[in-house]
């Protein structure tokens, strides 16, 4: 263990202390696994937070980088490239979309749908200059700009970074009467995820993204789903909004857009909010690079031709179905759609970190979120034999003492 000392020591030495990462220090991966710099091997059941959907360098993936890679990979907005159209109009293409905004990380995303939203309310519902609202959920995770977490219910991250940006307002997750009450005239938006991620897989109840499409309709109010984490097949669907078969106004979109190589992110809209945005109103140097537009292009195709949201429909039933079986005084409750699943352990036990620790012994890689709750969110290229080993595993882990 030496090495991995050694290395943990030296990003501790070096690196500021924003992250407590599981004691693990990877050095190679393929597909749904990863190597550490002692040779062990592991099953990666995170995957980058769901910016590894297609598994580890996804040959087709890499391939399109090196091919952009030497032929061009920046040229800067100032001129146009020849891949980024083609990337934008697959983006719409699959989506049902007019247009798309290229940008890099996730966090951006949703800062550029806050402007779009934000000027479409003053040029488009003619909200009065500088009095735009923006209405978001409790418990939500949208990124870690001062904006966004302007209106973070988590107080880490708001405490000692104020003054907050103005202009938001915080409603229960999951309530649809109290958005009603919330929206006045100077609402623009509502802004939410279909599962809420970090704060622990939580799935809204049945028919809630229905009722809130319709009365932010109702209101003239854009909707703005954040699709970042639960986008391309993640949760069994393309979207996870197409589970209620509803569309919202905007979409934001990223980690899985970069198939596990490389940041990229967009916003989707139709023309009507994406017109707002005139030249200088919005950019970035690295949005919508040639090498960026031909590794989206793959990391969708992949989606697309392996059918992973299908598998992950089906493959997340049957690792939901096993987790529920293990029987164990800890486990409080196991909940998911798709390969997106949380498994929570009663607040009497502490942590589930320990767990986490665990499991990394075993050759199990996945992290807790929000102290309680475990997040498994593999490759959506898992295998039932490896979820099955996962499950033994984990099932070990369970029969032990936790309290230990
Ligand atoms: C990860 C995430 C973000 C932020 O993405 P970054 O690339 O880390 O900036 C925003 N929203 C959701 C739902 C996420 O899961």
């Amino acid at each position: 263990m030496k090495k991995t000392l050694d290395f943990i020591n030296q990003a501790n030495k070096w690196g500021a202390h924003n992250y407590h990462p599981i004691p693990v220090v990877i050095e190679s991966g393929e597909g749904c696994w990863v190597y550490d710099v002692e040779g062990k091997k592991y099953l990666d059941m995170l995957s980058a937070y769901s910016a590894v959907n297609q598994g580890h360098r996804h040959p087709k993936i890499v391939n399109a980088l090196i091919e952009q890679v030497n032929q061009i990979p920046l040229t800067s907005r100032a001129f146009h490239n020849n891949k980024m159209g083609s990337f934008l109009m697959k983006l719409c293409q699959l989506s049902g979309y007019e247009k798309a905004l290229p940008m890099n990380t996730g966090a951006e995303a949703v800062e550029t749908a806050l402007k779009a939203a934000r000027k479409w309310g003053y040029v488009k519902k003619k909200v009065e200059a500088g009095k735009a609202e923006i209405i978001a959920c409790s418990n939500n995770f949208h990124g870690r700009t001062i904006s966004i977490v302007s209106f973070s219910s988590e107080d880490q991250h708001q405490n000692d970074f104020g003054p907050v940006t103005p202009g938001f307002k915080v409603i229960p997750y999951g309530d649809a009467d109290a958005l009603e009450h919330a929206i006045n005239e100077n609402t623009v938006a509502f802004i939410m995820e279909p599962i809420q991620g970090e704060a622990g897989i939580i799935i809204p109840p049945e028919g809630y993204l229905k009722k809130v499409r319709e009365i932010t309709k109702k209101n003239n109010v854009l909707l703005i789903m954040d699709e970042i984490q639960t986008g391309f097949g993640r949760t069994g669907k393309l979207f996870a909004h197409q589970h209620e078969d509803i569309r919202p106004d905007i979409i934001t979109l990223g980690k899985a857009l970069g198939g596990g190589l490389y940041p990229i992110s967009a916003i989707l809209a139709d023309d009507e909010v994406m017109e707002v945005f005139t030249p200088g109103d919005h950019g970035s140097t690295f949005g919508g690079n040639p090498l960026a537009a031909a590794i989206g292009m793959a990391a969708i195709d992949v989606i697309v031709e392996e059918g992973l949201a299908e598998r992950a429909d089906e493959l997340g039933t049957y690792f939901i179905d096993g987790l529920k079986k293990i029987d164990s005084p800890y486990i409080k409750e196991i909940r998911g759609k798709g390969l997106m699943v949380g498994l929570e352990i009663k607040e009497e036990y502490g942590s589930a970190r320990p767990l986490c620790e665990k499991l990394m012994n075993l050759g199990l890689l996945c992290k807790e979120t929000h102290e309680l709750t475990i997040r498994f969110c593999p490759s959506l290229k898992i295998s039932k034999e490896e979820i099955d080993w996962a499950i033994e595993n984990i099932k070990t882990v369970f029969a032990e003492d936790i309290t230990q």
